[in-house]
């Protein structure tokens, strides 16, 4: 068993130890209610870490609920990962441009969800980017595309050319070529379906956090919120506020994960649509919203969007509020989340211009 301190984006929680891949431990803390402890255990899925903190009486009963709620990611993840040849989606793309494929609804779902965000988002939010997130290839490669190559995927990123049939139960991308990408939301999906498994088996508050994507619910066994650090974008393990939630999702999308750096300038994963270059105006964007599917779409959408536009959409969307750092450090929030029931912000000193 490996023990490591918690060093998921968006959530640098609190120097409680965890176990990756291990069983619960038990955290006792002082106040808390003396027949409910907090146990927490992570494993790698979907290419990253995920964290479960589930408060329960014991931690046979805990850890029966988290190994449920580990196995459902897995399972969406043999659906939705784009890393496996053998996924719903991965038939999908295969058979782009030549036949609607059925997959399984849970698939269904997630697309038709995302093609809600792309509406919303006039078109900022767009899963059928896979060709041009796959030419820049942040993670890997350190080559800037050339204009030619992102001109000739252009007519194969229109997410309008993505055709659900829900009677059929089938997905077609009616151009050769194309290929959906569901980075942007996944993990707030995988993070919703597990917390329906937690209280499905009675855990009635906790987290799960899968990278910067999480779904806190209730409160901590002392009656206190969750309190979550929200990664500073340019301090290295350094925390730009805290986020104090009950029954609140929160995603952070950034430019500080997956990136590189050439002739001084920053090109990072989150692209725009318009232009297919990665998008520009803010460091970070941290949504926070009653699910974690909204969070997540919602904090690569506004990205993606920019200042101006975003934090517009922002503003008229109900249950939605941000905390952002734009592109030259500055730092804000949304006007409404000061006075939140169940959100309170605290910025750490110095990360406050
Ligand atoms: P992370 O995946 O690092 O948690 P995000 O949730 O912001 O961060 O998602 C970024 C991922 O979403 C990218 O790696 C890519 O797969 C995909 N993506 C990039 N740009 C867009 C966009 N404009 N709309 C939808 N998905 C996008
Ligand atoms: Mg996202």
């Amino acid at each position: 068993m490996r023990s490591a301190e918690c060093r998921v984006r968006g959530l640098k929680s609190l120097t409680i130890p965890l176990c990756i891949a291990g069983w619960a431990l038990p955290i006792l803390l002082s106040g808390c209610s003396p027949s409910q402890h907090i146990y927490k255990r992570s494993q790698l899925l979907m290419g990253t870490i995920v964290e479960i903190t589930a408060v329960a009486g014991d931690e046979e009963s805990a850890n029966r609920a988290m190994t449920a709620a580990f196995n459902e990611i897995r399972r969406l993840e043999d659906i939705m990962s784009t890393y496996k040849p053998a996924s719903d989606i991965s038939r999908v793309n295969a058979s782009a441009g030549l036949n609607p494929v059925k997959v399984h609804k849970d698939l269904i779902l997630a697309v038709k969800k995302a093609l809600i965000f792309a509406e919303m988002s006039g078109g900022a939010f767009n899963i059928a980017l896979g060709p041009a997130i796959d030419l820049w290839n942040v993670a890997e490669s350190k080559e800037i595309p050339s204009r030619k190559e992102l001109s000739a995927i252009k007519p194969l990123v229109d997410y309008k050319n993505i055709i659900v049939d829900e009677k059929e139960g089938a997905i077609f991308l009616k151009k050769r070529g194309m290929r959906i990408n569901l980075g942007g939301i996944g993990k707030g999906i995988a993070a919703d379906y597990a917390y329906d498994v937690l209280k499905r088996h009675g855990i009635k508050s906790g987290i799960i956090a899968v990278a910067g994507d999480l779904r806190v619910f209730g409160k901590r066994p002392d009656g206190n919120k969750w309190g979550i650090g929200i990664t500073h974008p340019r301090k290295k393990e350094g925390i730009l506020a805290t986020a104090h939630l009950a029954d609140m999702s929160m995603s952070t999308s950034g430019d500080y994960e997956r990136f590189f750096i050439k002739n001084n300038i920053r090109y990072h994963h989150i692209l725009s649509p318009d232009t297919l270059q990665p998008a520009r105006g803010f460091q970070s964007v941290s949504i926070i919203a009653r699910d974690s599917t909204t969070s997540d779409a919602l904090s690569t959408a506004i990205f993606a969007m920019g200042p101006d536009k975003g934090l517009k959409l922002v503003e008229k969307l109900n249950d939605v509020e941000a905390v952002i750092v734009r592109e030259d450090g500055r730092t804000d929030m949304s006007s409404r989340l000061k006075e939140h029931p169940d959100v309170a912000i605290e910025f750490i000193k110095e990360s406050r211009p």
